[in-house]
């Protein structure tokens, strides 16, 4: 039997990287000792923290794979998210929490769930294959979780996500609300990456309508600390806009502290920010009080006013 490579999104989140790596002990653990842990990009300063903390090797950066090797895929259901020749490997599996974007021509084992982090989904699975919870793995776990959630506080977040939190502190004998505040703040640390890497960092491609656009999110605790780059960041977007094609370049800067976000939106579409949250844009900029997630609070509402 071959190899299985299982992988989540490109300019991949800590939660991507995670259910990487916790679907790897899963399959091993279930039977299928032929699995590699691999990820579709460079490791941000979050997941850096992370897998510091737990003393774990981050999974192995691939770009493509061969024809007709056997994939799982975690944390996407999108296949501009993944590699190129994804319809000539196959697919076994699928875990994720997002929009289905993706088809196949045979059968695949697919849960998808409306929870807030895989890692959720990962935790229900471990719970009814009756697999004890070891702390490494309780500990990545429930690091992704905060991280998809910033710590609960999103309304991505479920009851499911809290119960998963709750219950993976007590076997990771952790304090979730001081780590997760540590472990989030690690990720606002951008002081390494260049301007084309923050852009990249969590940036998507999303259609808005006929409308092509990037949406990209970085984290920070001080909203006019990342603002002091904006003329750099901005010159990085139209750059990005013009090579691409784009209507659309959004960057949403969050405030894990305050759960607020700043963009700068660039291109011929950047009105829809206007219209969608009833915002002026100064200089390219404006407050979204109370958005935290590109999931639910930007992504709907802006496809609806483009
Ligand atoms: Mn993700
Ligand atoms: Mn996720």
């Amino acid at each position: 039997m071959g190899k299985t490579y299982i992988f989540g999104h490109k300019n991949p989140d800590t939660d991507s990287i995670i259910s990487s790596l916790v679907m790897t002990e899963f399959e091993k653990r279930t039977g299928n000792a032929e699995v590699v842990a691999c990820r579709l990009g460079m490791v941000n300063k979050e997941t850096e923290y992370i897998l510091n903390y737990v003393g774990i090797e981050a999974p192995e950066l691939i770009e493509d794979l061969e024809d007709g090797e056997e994939v799982i895929i975690v944390d996407t259901a999108n296949p501009g998210e993944l590699i190129p020749n994804l319809e000539n490997v196959k697919i076994k599996k699928i875990v994720d929490h997002h929009q289905v974007l993706l088809n196949t021509s045979y059968p695949v084992f697919y849960r998808a769930e409306p929870v807030g982090c895989t890692e959720t989904i990962m935790y229900k699975l471990y719970k009814e294959h009756n697999l004890q919870i070891d702390k490494k793995i309780a500990t990545l776990m429930l690091s992704a979780i905060i991280s998809d959630t910033l710590l609960l506080k999103s309304p991505t977040c479920t009851e499911d996500d809290i119960n998963a939190v709750k219950e993976l502190s007590k076997i990771a004998e952790i304090n979730y609300e001081t780590y997760g505040m540590d472990m989030l703040k690690a990720g606002t640390d951008l002081s390494s990456f260049t301007i084309e890497q923050i852009l990249a960092l969590d940036a998507k491609a999303i259609s808005l309508k006929d409308k092509k656009s990037i949406i990209a999110q970085v984290n920070t605790a001080s909203i006019p600390e990342v603002m002091k780059m904006k003329s750099d960041l901005e010159a990085g977007m139209n750059k990005i806009i013009n090579e691409n094609g784009l209507d659309l370049f959004m960057l949403l800067i969050t405030d894990i502290i305050n759960s607020n976000t700043q963009t700068i939106a660039l291109g011929n579409s950047a009105n829809i920010v206007e219209k969608a949250y009833n915002v002026k844009l100064q200089d390219n900029t404006a407050l979204l009080e109370g958005v935290v997630s590109r999931k639910k609070q930007v992504v709907p509402i802006m496809t609806e006013n483009a």
